[in-house]
């Protein structure tokens, strides 16, 4: 048996790397009845429009950008989560990508006040920035007036996790292992190597249900804290 080289860690964000949902987790935070209202609005409007709505109203309702930092930062996210990553990080043969429908501004704050900054070589995710009224101006990672993606197997309009994930191994790879962390019924496409899935959630259910179907060749690690991840990631040394 070779000696393994190199390895990519693809991370999905939400109720994977952090311990919660940033999408749900604000408005929960500071406007609950916007959270209530997402619940039924997402049947008819696409996530990330829904999202950037929701923003648009907390603006006009006055609330500031710190608040929503601040609800960021606060947000659950593991200690052990922190240590599993940080300690491939340092041995140096991990590259890290972050595979998210969540978005760069909500990523990139958490990421900063956990000290992880530097963890991801790459974040794919819906971008976003603040204008200078403090208010957070979110788009679809993939332009609805633009051409679409062609996934065939139900991602959401704004991205295919499958496409983007053979585009990281076509610019990054190749790779001695893959190893993909999700919880989501839209982690579901881009799992083809050793999969990291949380229990009790939509990804295992797709697994359950349409993983012999689909040909899902991927070796399935489960997990449902963040000190199991660990643990798992633990062995992944190279
Ligand atoms: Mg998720
Ligand atoms: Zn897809």
């Amino acid at each position: 048996m070779s000696p393994l080289h190199r390895q990519l860690f693809v991370f999905d964000f939400d109720w994977s790397l952090a311990d919660q949902d940033t999408d749900r987790y604000v408005f929960e935070v500071l406007a609950p009845d916007l959270r209530r209202h997402m619940k039924t609005a997402k049947l008819d409007t696409q996530w990330t429009d829904l999202v950037a709505q929701s923003l648009q109203k907390i603006h006009a309702r006055g609330i500031t950008k710190e608040q929503i930092e601040t609800a960021l930062v606060n947000m659950p996210f593991h200690p052990a989560m922190i240590r599993g990553v940080s300690k491939l990080k340092a041995e140096g043969k991990t590259t890290f990508v972050c595979l998210s429908n969540a978005n760069s501004v909500f990523i990139n704050t958490i990421l900063k006040s956990k000290g992880l900054d530097n963890l991801f070589d790459q974040i794919i995710t819906n971008p976003a920035d603040w204008d200078d009224a403090g208010l957070l101006k979110l788009r679809r990672r993939v332009d609805p007036n633009g051409p679409q993606h062609s996934c065939k197997v139900g991602c959401s309009p704004n991205m295919c996790k499958g496409e983007e994930l053979e585009a990281i191994l076509a610019q990054h790879g190749p790779f001695d292992r893959v190893v993909y962390t999700g919880d989501g019924s839209n982690d579901f496409c881009p799992i083809l190597h050793i999969v990291c899935c949380r229990s009790y959630r939509g990804l295992q259910t797709r697994i359950a249900e349409e993983g012999e179907k689909e040909g899902l060749k991927a070796q399935i690690r489960y997990w449902a804290g963040a000190w199991e991840a660990e643990e798992i990631y633990n062995t992944l040394s190279i």
